[in-house]
């Protein structure tokens, strides 16, 4: 399987030693594991600020590759989809996925040996069940009402 994101000679464990704001932008989008999980959409509790996955996955969102259609251009179609930086992190950990590379490394953790920086294969992020490959349907398809029929844990 070719590596959608560009992760050729990257120095290897850069992100054991170099912060996030002082990551290029390939070292930065590198990081990126391909899960496809902060793609999915969330249903929050109002009164207890609770975060509910759902596999109802962004219009964008390829259920094969779990990578978006148009990335470099997402916001023309998705104005609201997030643009994570160092900044904003914080402000984005009470929904960010607890395997996430970019909260992982936040916080000061490692990369797991299935993330593709560490195997140096895009596909082990999927063998190891962590991506949502598969597993998802489409917002086209299911109106925001039934969202809650389509809650699951975060794989
Ligand atoms: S959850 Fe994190 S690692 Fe996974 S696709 Fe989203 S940004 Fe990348
Ligand atoms: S626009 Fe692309 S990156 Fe943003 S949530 Fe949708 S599929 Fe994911």
């Amino acid at each position: 399987m070719s590596d959608a994101i560009d992760r050729e000679g990257l120095r290897e464990g850069y992100w054991r030693t170099k912060p996030l704001s002082k990551m290029s932008d390939r070292e930065w989008e590198a990081l990126c594991d391909g899960c496809g999980k902060c793609c999915l959409n969330k249903l929050e509790d109002d009164e207890t600020g609770e975060v509910a996955l759902t596999r109802v996955a962004c219009r964008l969102l390829d259920d094969a590759t779990c990578r978006c259609a148009h990335y470099e251009n997402r916001h023309s179609f998705v104005p609201d989809c997030i643009r994570l930086t160092p900044q904003t992190i914080p402000e984005h950990l009470y929904w960010l996925p607890s395997t996430c590379a970019y909260r992982l490394i936040h916080e000061g953790r490692d990369l797991f040996h299935w993330h593709p920086l560490v195997s140096g294969d895009p596909k082990s992020v999927h063998d190891a069940g962590i991506s949502v490959q598969g597993l998802t349907v489409s917002e086209f398809d299911v109106h925001e009402d039934d969202w809650e029929d389509h809650i699951i844990e975060e794989p």
